[in-house]
């Protein structure tokens, strides 16, 4: 039995021959050419199917968007976890009875992360901002002084 490369005659790709002397057969084992698309999930070349192919089984393709989805699960989780976090700490510092003024000195201690908010509300009559954590909302009222409000 012996390797021999060469090109293919019938698609002009590059390819390997091996020829069984044995048994006087000769078997083409194709290369994979430039333009052989291999599976995205498990890098193998495919060698079926339509030319755009992207996955060389349907299990290959189930496992990809499955992996790609938790992927994107986990990175949606990691900011849940944040805003939640933020949401807890402006709870807990909102405090009618002190006219809802926390510093934010507090508020840092506590761990809040003032880089992620839900949404932006503007309150009708003074048009004043408030950066919000879901129902618990926020605006700085003086140097490093902040007004936290639940949203009714
Ligand atoms: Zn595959």
């Amino acid at each position: 039995m012996g390797l021999r490369r060469e090109w293919c005659v019938t698609c002009v790709s590059p390819a390997v021959t091996r020829v069984n002397t044995d048994k006087d057969i000769l078997l083409y084992l194709y290369m994979p050419a430039a333009t052989t698309n291999t599976c995205l999930f498990c890098q193998q070349p495919i060698t079926k199917g339509r030319s755009d192919k992207k996955f060389c089984h349907a299990g290959c393709k189930d496992a990809y968007y499955n992996a790609l989805k938790s992927e994107e699960q986990q990175e949606i989780s990691n900011i849940d976890l944040v805003l939640k976090r933020n949401r807890r700490i402006l709870k807990k510092l909102f405090r009618p009875e002190r006219e809802n003024l926390v510093h934010k000195e507090a508020l840092l201690r506590a761990g809040f992360d003032f880089g992620f908010h839900t949404h932006f509300l503007v309150t009708r009559y003074k048009r004043n901002q408030y950066c919000f954590c879901y129902d618990f909302g926020y605006r700085e009222v003086g140097p490093g002084t902040y007004k936290v409000i639940k949203r009714f």
